[in-house]
């Protein structure tokens, strides 16, 4: 059927590395091949795409170019190993998925490696983003167990009604490149535990983790077919998308990304009725009100913006800030951008800032910078490129915004803090609340009334009051508006993989 391997077992095929780095990256998890019903897996015209370093630009891998071919073998086993999954007992799934996490843990240091070297992060963050994709299979490994149906009472005294949760059937994950490895987990442990099987498609920027997973999905005894990953690069993406996310097969589409791909993929699940979860593009408002703490805010602000350079989709794109606090607020985010953040390789000691993930994402940086600039806005520190490096940012601060800059109306998605002073919370909430998406908010106040208004109001479909960092395993992620559909982690994450099937039980 593939191009390559009636393999028993795994094969663990050569990477092709083509610099020093890859050459330190650990070769225990780095891999090159599709993984398609538990073996790894060349194109079958051998095409590869490079895998590159953002922060130097040096050739990391040439990895496997999967397209609409491999896909739909990719699909067939998908739908083959799901007869097999669904049935299996749901404490061995459960023991399964804690198995890949206890993999993942093992081998965090070397996962975080990978992480650094695909996306630029630093190292302290990667392992950060480790322990949190590892955390998503914990959760559902112990979510697995705890799928329950309900019995209904109903008026006729013959019948019984009951109602079961089925797993969906077989997923379709599309990812993005910014938290390369929690991403996945995020879709895959909730698919795995109730009962479905997925295929991955990774970001092109950042398939080495996606393919690392795999690894460690069979070290673990995750059954061949039940997670499988497909690379490709940017050039194939809408091809492979297209087979993905239309094939019959396919039951679910779950993809996390941008806006405008969202929107192509629910047209594809459009025609043949799929299931889907969004997760797409924010522009997080961080309102400070006068009475806040303002110490707590700019700490808050400091984490929510900057973190992954600023290419978080719950990263703070627009500050709101009340004209009484402004003008200290702005003096102290300045002066703590410049004490705390540093820009570097994300494998330096000390370094916060790595790069962005390419060039196009800087000059979309500059590019609002520029516009924001030249119609009055003042730079309080940055505002052009690192000396580091053409893929690096200064971290920036831009005051006296308005609503009109190109900064207030788009997601940047870089190390852009632009501010906007306000006069009464009224004007605050229809600033915040005039994006047509809306994905995370924060505020911060301490008087409790305003607190419960301002959190009720808000229109995104996370809040962080006090608090500039907000993700968390055990809690429901997602957004309203055009930031998607559907929630992930948390106890509702599961229900993304499951049918509600009532069943009528008559004649008694
Ligand atoms: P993107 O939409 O360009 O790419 C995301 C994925 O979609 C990649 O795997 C890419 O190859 C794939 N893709 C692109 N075109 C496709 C097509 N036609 N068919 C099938 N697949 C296709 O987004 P990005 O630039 O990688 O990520 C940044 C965006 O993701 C931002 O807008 C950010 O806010 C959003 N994001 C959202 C969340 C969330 O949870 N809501 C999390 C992370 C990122």
């Amino acid at each position: 059927m593939f191009s390559h391997l009636p393999v028993s077992g795994i094969l663990k095929l050569p990477c092709r590395m083509s610099s020093s780095l890859a050459s330190a990256l650990p070769a225990s998890l780095l891999r090159s091949a599709a993984y398609i019903g538990g073996s790894w897996v060349r194109s079958s015209d051998s095409a590869t795409f490079p895998v590159v370093d953002p922060a130097t630009g040096a050739e990391l891998v040439q990895v496997t170019d999967c397209g609409p071919k491999e896909c739909r073998e990719t699909v067939k086993a998908a739908a083959g190993a799901f007869q097999v999954w669904k049935e299996v007992p749901s404490k061995e799934r459960s023991n399964l998925l804690r198995k890949w996490y206890d993999l993942m843990i093992q081998n965090k240091e070397d996962l975080a490696r990978i992480i650094t070297a695909e996306n630029g992060k630093p190292t302290k963050e990667a392992l950060g983003e480790i322990i949190y994709a590892a955390g998503f299979l914990e959760w559902f490994s112990e979510e697995a167990r705890r799928i329950y149906g309900d019995v209904v009472s109903v008026p006729m005294k013959d019948r019984r009604a009951l109602v079961l949760k089925q797993p969906v059937g077989v997923a379709t994950v599309i990812t993005p490149w910014n938290f390369p490895s929690a991403m996945i987990t995020r879709k895959v442990g909730a698919a795995l535990a109730a009962g479905c099987t997925v295929i991955v498609k990774p970001a092109e920027d950042t398939p080495l983790s996606a393919l690392a997973l795999a690894e460690l999905a069979h070290q673990a005894g995750i059954p061949a077919g039940v997670y499988n990953v497909v690379p490709c690069s940017r050039e194939k993406a809408p091809a492979v998308g297209e087979v993905l996310c239309t094939d019959p097969s396919v039951a679910k589409i779950s993809f996390t990304g941008s806006t405008a791909t969202g929107k192509i993929l629910l047209r594809h699940a459009a025609d043949s009725v799929k299931r889907v979860s969004m997760e797409l593009g924010g522009h997080a408002p961080f309102i400070v009100f006068d009475s806040a703490n303002v110490d707590k805010a700019v700490a808050g602000a400091l984490a929510s913006k900057f973190r992954n350079s600023g290419q978080t989709c719950v990263c703070t794109n627009r500050f709101l800030v009340q004209k009484g606090i402004h003008d200290v607020f702005v003096k102290k985010l300045a002066a703590l951008i410049e004490k705390d953040l540093h820009v570097g390789n994300g494998f330096e000691e000390g370094v916060t800032q790595g790069p962005l993930i390419n060039e196009r994402a800087v000059e979309k940086v500059e590019h609002h910078v520029r516009d924001a600039v030249s119609q009055g806005a003042r730079v309080e520190t940055g505002g052009k490129r690192s000396t580091y490096g053409k893929n690096f940012y200064e971290p920036t601060l831009l005051s006296n915004v308005t609503t009109k800059m190109l900064c207030s109306r788009e997601e940047t998605f870089g190390p852009l803090a632009p501010v906007i002073k306000f006069d009464t919370e009224e004007e605050a909430m229809a600033i915040a609340n005039s994006a047509n998406v809306g994905l995370a908010g924060y505020f911060y106040s301490q008087d409790p009334a305003q607190i419960w208004r301002v959190a009720e109001r808000l229109e995104v479909g996370m809040v962080g009051v006090n608090e500039g960092l907000l993700s968390s395993v055990e809690c429901p992620f997602g957004g309203v508006k055009q930031s998607g559909l559907g929630r992930e982690g948390s106890k509702y994450g599961i229900d993304e993989y499951l049918e509600v099937k009532y069943v009528c039980f008559g004649g008694l």
